[in-house]
């Protein structure tokens, strides 16, 4: 009998912030599959548990091994950090999966998708509330996606004013991206620009520091850290970063009798 495959984002980090719902399907798990990183963060809940663990670039193989495994009819999770859906695994997953369907191999496994907690959300609650206005989330890797389509959506990004979070921002091999896409912004965006640089994110050694455009490059930077840049009336406030959630001073906020078009809830 065919099994199930979880996909799953166990959060930041700690398990208080993972769901309910991800510790369920971990534990109903008979074999869990992930980065071996991510797998290390919730090593004690693996006990009596099939693990596979794979190195970072090996992400191909690992969706493999959880489909196999599932196909054999265990359950299967596949865990990611964050949201599974969010420059995770999840995609990576249905596209084995319908090219496996195409080449006619066998693809009779339930699939489902377990929604976790992701990095812009969890780093913008350590900042304060610096997502309250529309914002775009860009990754910098340019490993799958071509450099010049990363440059041209932070430029996008940039000049409609979105608060912009930019996930895998540099690593060992991967350092001028982070410094180029900072020039681009500060065409559009005052060089005093909050801008919160967040590492390890509800880990051991997580860092918190809200700078500016022009200082954000003085601060450590790496796999491990996401940044949100503000936008132009984003504000700190006793070191938090808040962006306001209306531009035009619509309600106003010490008033008894404030209405606005929309309830802030
Ligand atoms: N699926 C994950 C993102 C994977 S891409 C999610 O939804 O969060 C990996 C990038 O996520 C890292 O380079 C970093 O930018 C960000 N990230 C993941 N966990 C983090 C944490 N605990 N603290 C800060 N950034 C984190």
């Amino acid at each position: 009998m065919a099994g199930k495959l979880f996909i799953v984002g166990f959060g930041p980090g700690d398990k208080k912030h993972m769901t309910l719902r991800c510790l369920e399907v971990i534990e109903q798990s008979d074999v869990i599959v992930g980065y071996e990183l991510y797998v290390d963060l919730i090593r004690e809940m693996l006990e009596n548990k099939e693990v596979y663990t794979t190195q970072m670039q090996e992400e191909i193989d690992r969706v493999k091994t959880a489909i196999q495994k599932a196909l054999e009819g265990h359950a299967v999770s596949l865990v990611s950090s964050g949201d599974s859906g969010v420059y995770g695994m999840a995609g990576l997953v249905f596209e084995v999966l319908s090219e496996m369907r195409a080449q006619g191999l066998p693809v009779d496994i339930e699939v489902e998708v377990i929604p976790g907690v992701t990095a812009a959300t969890a780093v913008a609650a350590l900042l304060g509330a610096p997502l309250m206005h529309d914002f775009a989330t860009i990754s910098l890797s340019d490993l799958l996606t071509p450099w010049p389509v990363i440059l041209k959506r932070i430029e996008a990004a940039a000049a409609a004013d979105f608060v912009i979070v930019i996930y895998n921002p540099k690593s060992s091999r991967r350092v001028t991206q982070v410094v180029e896409a900072r020039d681009v912004i500060l065409k559009y965006r005052h060089k005093s620009t909050p801008v919160g640089i967040v590492r390890k994110a509800y880990r051991e050694g997580q860092e918190v520091i809200v700078t500016d455009l022009e200082h954000m490059l003085n601060h450590k930077i790496d796999m491990l850290t996401t940044i949100v840049v503000g936008n132009s009336s984003t504000f700190v406030f006793n070191g938090r970063m808040v962006t306001p959630r209306g531009y035009s001073g619509k309600y106003e906020l010490l008033k008894n009798d404030r209405v606005g078009e929309e309830t802030i809830v």
